[in-house]
């Protein structure tokens, strides 16, 4: 009996070993496994594109998900794309924090169920929370309270905007100092309401300023353009997107299905974006926007902000990005588009944050003015988000 315990003893002593292992060592191979870069750091470009970057007052990108790997983001880390060194190495002004909380397994871009999900074990092993472990609100609520985090611990360096007051007190503290950077969070896929609305309000006060209803599968809001139904807005996700922009929260598209997209511009009664899109005129794929939908965008005075991965652009290049902004300018007019990278969404991507100087000297090759190439790489995102926030 006594070596029977013993041996007994042994295993699970064994366990909690490995177990410790696996949360140290798991997610950050998972993070190198999942965001990987085409193109590796360090970028040089021309001069001249150098210059013109160097110049840029204001460069903003509107989804990224680096609050999905729990990667340390005061330092400057090897993996992924985005942390606060490489925003500050990069000029970036800000940053778009976008909260997934939900992955089906075998994701695919034509037809998903959310029956499965692949994040469950990932913020186990990450040791988040527990009540974030299977709770889809808490989950979100988890990804926006450890960005406070890095912003107390950034010793100024880093801030989160929630407000057209507090961008504008930003914009103004960083004159002085250049050396800042910021970010606002977002969320894609209101199945992180849990089914209820008034989780909305709980989201807000987290910090919660733009929300896609849908991500890879349908849920309760309506259908994705991954998902089974491909359906239209239901009166819940009605109810929500009214509710959204009465608080100034921003609606975004992206990953909705056309019926979906067609039923918010129905209801909308405030600018709607895409923060993270590519477009049909130059990639056909069924994530992307139709040019009736890219009108509509920008006819309600939002942004169409272009992604920068293969299955978004049809090509693993800069340039592939670079075609679908310049598609757009022709299609729309400079104002309505901005960048949209997708940092960090568990994907190949053209370059890391820092290679956005990059994005500045194709545009000058493809015959983008100067004027326009400063509003594409943040004077939009700027100007929309000092006239959509909420006020306070
Ligand atoms: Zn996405």
């Amino acid at each position: 009996m006594k070596r029977l315990k013993k041996i007994a003893l042994g295993i699970l002593v064994l366990l909690v070993i490995l177990g410790i292992a696996a949360t140290i060592i798991v997610p950050e191979k998972l993070d190198k496994k999942f965001n990987t870069v085409t193109l590796h750091p360090p970028y040089s470009v021309s001069a001249k594109a150098q210059q013109l970057y160097n110049s840029l007052n204001f460069i903003a990108d509107m989804h990224c998900d680096a609050l999905l790997w729990k990667r340390n983001l005061l330092q400057k880390n090897e993996q992924g794309s985005v942390d606060i060194p490489r925003m500050l190495e990069a000029k970036v002004a800000l940053q778009a924090f976008t909260i997934v909380t939900k992955a089906p397994k075998n994701m695919n871009f034509d037809n998903n169920t959310g029956d499965t999900d692949q994040i469950t074990l990932p913020f186990i092993l990450q040791r988040r929370p527990i009540n974030s472990w299977f709770n889809l609100t808490n989950r979100a609520l988890a990804q926006c309270k450890a960005l406070h985090a890095f912003e107390e611990k950034s010793a100024g360096t880093f801030r989160i905007i929630k407000s057209s007051a507090g961008l504008r007190q930003y914009i103004s503290d960083k004159q002085k100092n250049p050396n800042m950077t910021a970010g606002f969070l977002g969320i894609e896929g209101m199945h992180a309401l849990s089914g209820k609305i008034e989780n909305v309000d709980k989201l807000y006060d987290a910090g919660v300023r733009m929300m896609a209803p849908v991500h890879f599968f349908d849920n309760k809001l309506g259908g994705s353009a991954h998902g089974v139904s491909k359906g239209g807005l239901t009166d819940f996700g009605k109810q929500v997107i009214k509710k959204m922009q009465e608080k100034n929260m921003i609606v975004d598209i992206a990953h909705s299905s056309p019926k979906l997209i067609d039923d918010i511009f129905e209801i909308s009664t405030k600018p709607v974006v895409s923060s993270h899109t590519g477009v049909q005129g130059t990639c056909q794929t069924v994530r992307n926007l139709s040019d009736k939908h890219l009108k509509m965008i920008a006819k309600s005075g939002g942004l169409i902000s272009i992604a920068m991965f293969k299955p978004a652009t049809c090509d693993s290049t800069v340039a592939s990005s670079v075609k679908a902004i310049k598609y757009c300018i022709d299609l729309v007019g400079a104002d309505y588009v901005a960048l949209g990278s997708d940092f960090d969404g568990a994907i190949e991507i053209h370059t890391d944050i820092t290679g956005l100087p990059l994005y500045v000297e194709e545009m000058l090759k493809v015959g983008i003015s100067e004027e326009d190439i400063k509003k594409v790489m943040g004077e939009n995102v700027k100007r929309f988000m000092l006239k959509n926030l909420p006020p306070k």
